[in-house]
């Protein structure tokens, strides 16, 4: 059966000489992976149709007993040059493509994470791209895939956090905020979060407005406990070690004029 969609190109690799796997995030059938035959070849109509990041209308046969689908025609709608044009912009988009790919659910719908991904990448269209983007990319992620970490409540008594009210703990293994009394009580393992970076993380995951993320400032000791904190929970919770974080990361250290 042939199908239309959209995708986002996450990654792609050889299957022969002239021959190219594509892995794409499509609204309608989430992550799935297309052979493009003859891509490389001279006259390919393939030729300069897709690439890392764009996003492309794709027409595909699906196969029943496979999960590698055969690429009919893609065209692209929105090609992203920007970030082949800025070093930290490359380097987060290849952070949020990699998360995608290695997260996502293969093969089921997944508007939400289509929708995400587009919005993401194109807030990268800016000459000033900070940490504050990958941390809420993270907390939006995490949010659709089903581990939004808790920062309102107590995890286990649900007593709300007053984010004015020291002192914060916050357990990775169960995902959330535990509250003094819990913590003492029960010996859990915890770590602390000061009032300024519970303040900023509650303020991303409420966000969709890359403005507002923009407009916030931090510092560097404030950059680092989040790195650390968002970090920790994700490694806890996904997989361990995700090397396109720390390279995105890394780069996005870099003084401006040396990874513009
Ligand atoms: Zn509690």
């Amino acid at each position: 059966m042939i199908v239309k969609t959209h995708g986002v190109v996450l990654r792609y690799w050889p299957y022969s000489n002239t021959s190219r796997i594509v892995s794409w995030l499509t609204p309608d059938y989430g992550r799935i992976n297309t052979l493009i035959k003859g891509a490389q070849r001279p006259r390919s109509p393939f030729l300069g149709q897709f690439d890392l990041f764009y996003t492309c209308e794709l027409l595909f046969y699906t196969r029943d007993r496979s999960d590698l689908h055969i690429a009919r025609e893609c065209y692209p709608q929105n090609n992203r040059k920007w970030l082949r044009e800025s070093y930290r912009a490359t380097a987060l988009a290849s952070y949020y493509a990699d998360m995608i790919y290695r997260f996502s659910p293969a093969g089921a719908a997944s508007p939400a994470l289509f929708d995400l991904l587009n919005r993401h990448l194109d807030c990268l269209q800016t000459p000033e791209i900070r940490p504050a983007y990958l941390f809420w990319y993270e907390l939006k992620l995490m949010e659709l895939l089903g581990f939004n970490p808790g920062f309102q409540q107590c995890f286990r008594c649900h007593a709300a956090i007053n984010p004015r009210c020291p002192p914060h703990f916050f357990s990775f293994a169960e995902g959330g905020m535990i509250c003094p009394s819990c913590a003492e009580r029960d010996h859990v393992e915890t770590e602390s979060i000061t009032p300024d970076v519970l303040a900023s993380l509650l303020a991303w995951q409420r966000t969709n407005s890359p403005q507002a993320v923009r407009a916030c400032r931090h510092t560097p000791r404030q950059l680092g406990h989040i790195e650390k904190a968002l970090g920790s929970f994700i490694r806890h919770h996904l997989e361990s070690p995700i090397e396109s974080r720390d390279i995105a990361l890394n780069i996005l250290r870099l003084p401006p004029c040396a990874a513009s």
